[in-house]
């Protein structure tokens, strides 16, 4: 429970930190980047100071980057939940992802059957799936296969108590599983840290299993990583499960509590 405290802490500094200062940052860049490709064009090529330029223009697009990722990490964008069916979302993602991953490396999809809805913002489910076909993509070094399958499982009192992390329910589950060259231990428990990374400068930010662990976290899911050095990685999303598309009856005193609820918030 401590480690979970000190992970949400981190999160949530972390968090208001990088809303606080992404956004003037990034109109920053936008100077910087505007005014070095103008320079860039008006520049010939041979002249000494033209591969400086370049360099700038390259990490001012590296560090825009970044922002964006700390901006998607302190959840600056609205979100809307929606009652959804995992496999029709993740089906119409596919062309997306086999794109980003790239045609020497196969992704195979296989959708569970009787499924039971999800309620969660479509644009989260992309960032998830992103996030971890890049990882899986990156840790694939020649060819490989990434596999995408959902399902459903429950979760009773007997299986949590005995699976620390775990929380009893129904979920549906989304799994992302690759055959590159998995985890070693010591990274395996830094995973969800923000800014942890083993890739080089300019590749990896730390911030894509933080983001999703936030995502996760924020639609009362979770998330289970399966890994081996040479074996490849499995990550499990335990989303919980929605019986029907229709949204429970809102009666007035879920509308006042809720109301109460923001205004401790605020
Ligand atoms: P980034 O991808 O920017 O490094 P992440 O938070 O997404 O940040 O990932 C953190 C680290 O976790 C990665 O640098 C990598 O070492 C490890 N990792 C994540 N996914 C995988 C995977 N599928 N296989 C092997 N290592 C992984």
């Amino acid at each position: 429970l401590q480690q979970q405290l000190t992970q949400a802490q981190k999160m949530e500094s972390v968090g208001r930190l990088a809303g606080g200062v992404a956004h003037d940052f990034n109109n920053m860049l936008g100077v910087i980047l505007g005014h070095t490709d103008l320079a860039l064009q008006h520049m010939e090529p041979d002249k000494p100071l033209y591969a400086s330029l370049q360099a700038i223009s390259k990490a001012a697009r590296h560090s825009a980057n970044l922002t964006k990722q700390l901006l998607a990490f302190a959840r600056k964008q609205t979100v809307t939940p929606q009652v959804l069916d995992l496999n029709e979302t993740v089906s119409g993602m596919l062309s997306m992802l086999r794109r980003l991953i790239g045609e020497d490396i196969e992704l195979a999809w296989i959708p569970g059957e009787t499924m039971g809805m999800v309620k969660i913002d479509p644009t989260q489910i992309d960032q998830i799936l992103v996030n971890l076909c890049i990882n899986a993509r990156d840790a694939i070094t020649s060819t490989g296969t990434i596999t995408i399958k959902t399902g459903t499982a429950v979760l009773d009192k007997l299986y949590c108590s005995t699976h620390s992390g775990f929380v009893p329910g129904d979920y549906v589950l989304l799994v992302v599983n690759d055959n590159g060259c998995g985890m070693a231990q010591e990274t395996k428990a830094q995973l969800f840290e923000p800014f942890f990374t083993t890739k080089e400068v300019g590749k990896g930010t730390g911030l894509g299993l933080a983001t999703i662990y936030g995502i996760i976290k924020q639609n009362s899911g979770l998330i289970h990583v399966d890994s081996e050095p040479g074996q490849g990685t499995t990550f499990t999303i335990y989303l919980p499960k929605r019986t029907s598309t229709a949204l429970p009856q809102k009666t007035s005193s879920t509308i006042a509590a809720e109301e109460q609820g923001d205004e401790t918030v605020l």
